[in-house]
């Protein structure tokens, strides 16, 4: 007699503007999948964001963020419009991405930055500079400078005053080390650590940390590098980095900076981790209010989150790598590309490039 594994439960929160349409296309790859490879995957749609606002008055409605807590993973689309603008600062959609972080411990934030050669001259660096381009950015998610306290406006000497503070302990900094170390490990085993500890306390702590770290991965070659240099190797030689460990707002900044050496923000999924690796999965882009509702935004930055969530989550590599073959195959052809990525003009429609992976996958 087999006995059927106990299904695997995605919630599925597709969110505002593109985030619906793209997270459309990952649920058709999911779903052929799981009737290729049998992997019992269950998916579970709830709004987010906006949408949810709409609907119930809040970005992160409580059946949402159960529905996210009870799930093995959380497929995430994009949040946010010009339309919340002007709602009170925590009736925003962004509130409901800082609630499903901090409500599911999530607080390392993986984001590859690589670049598929076919796309090369889509990056506004030198194609030498760029071309196999394969970067890991660790970020800190749920401390430092977004989160401290102290923070404020207040009135003094007779002006405003506005304050924040950056402040991560010990165990904040050794569990994102050893995330990031264990990233390292499965890839080249260089880790780059990016701090301010020539100016900031917290960060000379920082380097502590890590560097103590390190005697437990004595595989992995660590470096130390100040965010202002990083910021500048970034975009002088990319391709000296492999994983880089960071803080909340310099990994921010720094994986911002990174996605655009790909070319396109379409193209670039990431993966937010709790200790147990149960993630949720993303594309880094917003809603792009600006092509919303015309079926052109490009899926795959959605399908490569699905890739990772098989790999992060669900220990699934030969499924992780059926979707990224399937990927690379698309735009090896030539034959199909979306606006965002097209070099003669020519572009498919979202759904078009959804079609395209699910014909690649085998
Ligand atoms: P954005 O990423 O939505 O768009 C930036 C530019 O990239 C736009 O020109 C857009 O058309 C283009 N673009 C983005 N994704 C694309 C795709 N898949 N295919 C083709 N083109 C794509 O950033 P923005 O315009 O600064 O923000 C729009 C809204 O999204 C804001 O409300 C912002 O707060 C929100 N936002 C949400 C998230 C998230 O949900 N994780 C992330 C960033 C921004």
């Amino acid at each position: 007699m087999t006995t059927k594994s106990k299904p695997r439960l995605i919630a599925v929160l597709p969110g505002d503007g593109i985030g619906e349409e793209v997270t459309q296309q990952s649920v058709r790859v999911i779903e052929k999948l799981n009737a290729l490879m049998d992997l019992g995957l269950e998916c579970q749609h709830e709004p987010v964001g906006g949408t949810a606002y709409d609907l119930h008055g809040t970005p992160l409605p409580e059946k949402t963020l159960e529905l996210a807590k009870a799930a093995d993973a959380v497929l995430l689309g994009a949040v946010g419009g010009p339309k919340y603008d002007s709602a009170p600062r925590e009736l925003r959609p962004e509130r409901a991405l800082l609630g499903l972080r901090s409500e599911l411990d999530l607080f390392s934030n993986l984001r590859p930055a690589t670049l598929f050669p076919e796309l090369a001259a889509a990056s506004t660096l030198k194609p030498e500079v760029v071309s196999g381009l394969d970067i890991m950015i660790v970020r800190e998610l749920t401390g430092g400078i977004y989160f401290g306290q102290p923070r404020g406006i207040e009135q003094s000497d007779g002006q405003r005053r506005g304050f924040n503070t950056m402040v991560y302990n010990e165990k904040e900094i050794e569990r994102i080390a050893r995330s990031a170390f264990e990233i390292a490990m499965q890839r080249n085993k260089t880790l780059c650590s990016v701090d301010k500890a020539n100016v900031l306390e917290v960060s000379e702590l920082w380097r502590e940390v890590v560097t103590r770290v390190s005697a437990d991965y004595s595989e992995v070659s660590l470096s130390h590098m100040y965010i202002d240099n990083a910021c500048m190797q970034l975009v002088r030689a990319p391709k000296q980095f492999d994983v880089i460990v960071t803080t909340n707002m310099f990994g921010d900044i720094l994986s911002d900076a990174a996605s655009m050496l790909t070319g396109s923000i379409g193209m670039l999924p990431s993966a937010s981790l709790d200790s147990n690796s149960k993630g949720m999965y993303e594309p880094v882009h917003g809603s792009a209010p600006d092509i919303a509702g015309q079926g052109i935004a490009n899926p795959l930055a959605s399908i490569l989150s699905v890739a990772m969530m098989l790999r992060y989550s669900f220990a699934q590599t030969k499924a992780a790598d059926t979707i990224e073959t399937a990927v690379k195959a698309v735009l090896a052809d030539g034959q199909i590309r979306t606006a965002d990525i097209t070099v003669d003009g020519n572009a498919a429609s979202t759904s078009e490039m959804g079609q395209a992976v699910l014909d690649k996958l085998q």
